[in-house]
């Protein structure tokens, strides 16, 4: 099925990619495993594929549901989030300026710090919710600037078509990782940013079964566009057959997951936020956060990702952390069960998270249940 205007969202995660098989008339779409395509005599393919590193059908469909879901021109999924940023990397020369945001996940910021070090290319970590800051950044024309919205741990929100519109006029692009909010609550592209970049790992998967990535583009011109898919081509750091399959059969519940995960997080939020042993709860969903109000224009919904700075500093965080008993101690967000992260541990010495934060990913368990887990845990503190 095509995605087209009058088509609601609820209904592209269901049917975008997954035509009934016309050969077989199977509904669930069959998992080609092939990792070559024949030719006849004459040396024509005898369909669309030639060679699974280039492409495959189960791919395909996958890419082409993402594609409706962010109302992109295309998608590319690749084997991980952060191959997504390493793919991006590879499109910049010596002497180019990468501005990424100051909070965001981690390991790609990381990652690309490293790489820039490495390659002469410039990567500059900046507040892009602070407009000075970004107006000396952008004045020097950056030929990337990445961000998440909300920001990941600090659940910062960055004003999207304000920044998309600055970096149009300098000529950047901006690629916005929507892993937190999700096309459910948040569609970049329709904000003006040229790129959007996922870990489907997380939400779109929704079950902390798999690991990939992807990109998705408003414009299949795009320079930057052109160049990740060759890499990709020619890289190959592609899903498996059996995950993209296994990714587009989860995103046909993304939409009755995100709905139910931000419903448990809008009813936690204010109880943690009002609760004694809780320093602070940020949620862009509460209206004394600083980005409420941009959030509330640019997200259908506040999603469902807390973080909470728990009082004690370091050891009140890692007394709550390991008093939590139904939500798992684990990295990573989005899936079915609720997940806390202590971050400054896992980030280490070079992270400027505070001591005493822990990440809430919020599932789709019974939210009374969650929140006998937090109060017992909070009673630990
Ligand atoms: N983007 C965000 C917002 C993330 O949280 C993560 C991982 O935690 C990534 C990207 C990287 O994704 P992956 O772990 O699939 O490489």
């Amino acid at each position: 099925m095509a995605g087209n205007n009058q088509t609601s969202f609820d209904t592209l995660v269901v049917h975008a990619g997954r035509a009934i098989d016309p050969q077989t008339g199977a509904v669930s779409p069959p998992l080609h495993l092939s990792s070559t395509f024949a030719r006849d005599p004459s040396g024509e393919l005898l369909g669309d594929h030639v060679y699974g590193r280039y492409g495959n059908p189960t791919r395909d469909r996958l890419d082409h549901c993402l594609a409706s879901l962010e109302g992109a021109a295309a998608a590319l999924t690749v084997a991980s989030g952060c191959a997504v940023a390493h793919l991006l990397f590879s499109t910049l020369s010596q002497g180019d300026e990468l501005v990424v945001s100051h909070d965001m996940y981690f390991g790609i910021r990381h990652l690309l710090q490293q790489l820039g070090g490495r390659f002469g290319v410039t990567v500059t970590a900046l507040d892009l919710a602070n407009d000075d800051g970004v107006a000396v950044a952008l004045a020097r024309r950056p030929r990337i600037v990445m961000c998440e919205s909300p920001t990941n741990p600090l659940m910062q929100i960055i004003d999207l078509a304000r920044l998309a519109e600055r970096c149009r006029t300098a000529g950047s692009s901006l690629v916005v990782d929507n892993t937190m909010a999700t096309p459910v609550l948040q569609q970049p592209l329709s904000l003006g940013a040229h790129l959007v970049m996922h870990s489907t790992t997380k939400y779109l998967s929704g079950h902390s079964d798999l690991i990939g990535g992807a990109l998705l583009t408003a414009d299949e011109d795009d320079p930057t566009w052109q160049r990740v898919q060759e890499v990709r081509k020619v890289t190959g750091a592609v899903p498996s057959p059996f995950d993209s399959w296994l990714l587009l059969r989860s995103v046909a519940t993304l939409a009755l997951r995100v709905e139910r995960q931000v419903d448990n997080a809008e009813a936690l939020a204010p109880w943690l936020a009002a609760h004694p042993k809780i320093d602070r709860v940020l949620y862009p969903g509460l209206s004394d956060h600083p980005g409420h109000d941009v959030a509330a224009a640019q997200m259908r919904r506040p999603g469902a990702m807390l973080s909470l700075l728990v009082a004690g500093g370091l050891e009140g965080a890692k007394r709550f952390s390991a008093a939590l008993d139904l939500i798992v101690r684990a990295t990573s967000l989005g899936g079915v069960h609720s997940l806390a992260e202590h971050r400054k541990p896992v980030e280490g010495p070079l992270s400027t998270t505070p001591d005493n934060l822990v990440r809430l990913s919020i599932g789709i368990e019974g939210v009374d249940d969650l929140r006998a887990d937090l109060a017992s845990a909070l009673d630990a503190v």
